[in-house]
């Protein structure tokens, strides 16, 4: 699949976002950042979970001020969300912040950007230039008479240009909208007129189930043009959600090297064991293995083996027990009640050898 490689990269902690094939995962906090046990312990299961970088809001100085103690106990790099109050951003980024999202815009008098700039340049810390359809600058609102696509790359260009005039460039631009199409055609405009990392996303998208929809469409749309360094799923869930589905969209496009993909069959009549809770419990169970194996979950013999030829292992059913398969050839029979067991085993000792080379 075409990967947009050609963009700009842009260090952020230990990572590098841009000018390479990844599409890293990111989330977002919902705990009081200020309340530093509660922030840590979800940030540990998103890292679980397979979260690569996390945004935590800093709305206030107690906000700010935690950054440090969080940054001392979880193990990827920290972002800070920030609306308009440059001190926070200066505070955030002295407690060690690894990325600051911050529209420089909208932080008022022009010194105030260039301490900001000087700060993020002292230590490293790339900006993230947040566009949103929903609070488009008044000007181009008035321009466009409503969110466009112009209006919002007009916006990206703006935020962009003051930090250039600054001679800064370690910039990430994302183009945030609820509206699906309207963000895809955002992004779009902004991959052609500019060549730092996007980070993608579709803003306020909804609930676990139709925000994973809507994200899939829109996220998917771009990832199949080849846009998007790094990513998050919004979702109105436990943000751990958030990243299953983001590892689940990007192993559909094969942007991601160290996940299980499970296939399972819809099911038909020829069914013969109760494949929907044996898929269930697989998908569940693999969620957190970081290894890129292929494991197939199919209801019957007849068309089973065939139909999941290119699975590293898999389970076909037939009546009372099922088959075990390798790479579409069948290796022994499994009792039904041992399937599942069986079939996990068979997962860790495949995990276990690419662990080890
Ligand atoms: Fe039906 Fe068997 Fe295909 Fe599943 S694998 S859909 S049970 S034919």
């Amino acid at each position: 699949m075409f990967h947009r490689t050609q963009t700009r990269s842009v260090k952020v902690g230990n990572l590098l976002i841009g000018g390479n094939d990844q599409v890293l995962i990111q989330s977002m906090t919902m705990t009081k950042t200020a309340d530093v046990k509660a922030t840590v312990e979800q940030i540990h299961r998103l890292e679980e979970a397979g979260c690569e970088l996390v945004r935590v809001t800093v709305n206030s100085p107690e906000a700010a001020d935690a950054i440090k103690d969080i940054k001392r106990q979880i193990h990827i790099p920290l972002v800070a969300d920030i609306h308009f109050d440059y001190r926070l951003a200066l505070k955030a980024i002295e407690n060690g912040i690894d990325k600051v999202r911050i529209n420089p815009g909208n932080i008022g008098k022009r010194e105030r950007v260039e301490a900001v700039v000087k700060a993020c340049k002292e230590r490293g810390v790339p900006i993230r230039i947040g566009v949103n359809a929903g609070s488009l600058e008044r000007h181009i609102l008035e321009k466009y008479g409503y969110p466009t696509a112009d209006g919002m790359l007009e916006s990206a260009l703006h935020h962009i240009r003051i930090l250039e005039e600054l001679d800064f460039h370690d910039i990430i631009v994302s183009m945030k909208a609820s509206d699906v199409p309207l963000a895809i055609a955002a992004y779009k405009k902004a991959a052609e007129a500019f060549d730092y990392p996007l980070h993608l996303g579709i803003t306020e998208s909804g609930t676990l189930f139709s925000g994973t929809v809507k994200s899939a469409a829109g996220l998917g749309t771009l990832l199949s043009m080849g846009l998007g360094n790094t990513i998050r799923i919004s979702l109105s869930a436990d943000p751990v959600e958030e990243i299953k589905v983001a590892r689940e969209l990007l192993k559909t496009f094969g942007v991601i090297s160290n996940a299980v993909t499970l296939v399972s069959c819809p099911t038909c009549g020829r069914i013969d064991i109760d494949l929907i809770s044996i898929a269930n419990e697989i998908e569940e169970y693999v969620a957190n293995i970081k290894a890129p194996i292929k494991v197939s979950v199919l209801g019957c013999a007849v068309n089973g083996p065939g139909e999941a030829k290119e699975a590293d292992i898999g389970i076909a059913g037939a009546r009372g027990e099922g088959l075990l398969f390798r790479y579409g050839e069948v290796v022994r029979k499994i009792p039904e009640q041992d399937l599942v067991s069986e079939l996990k085993k068979e997962i860790d000792a495949l995990a276990e050898k690419y662990y080890k080379t």
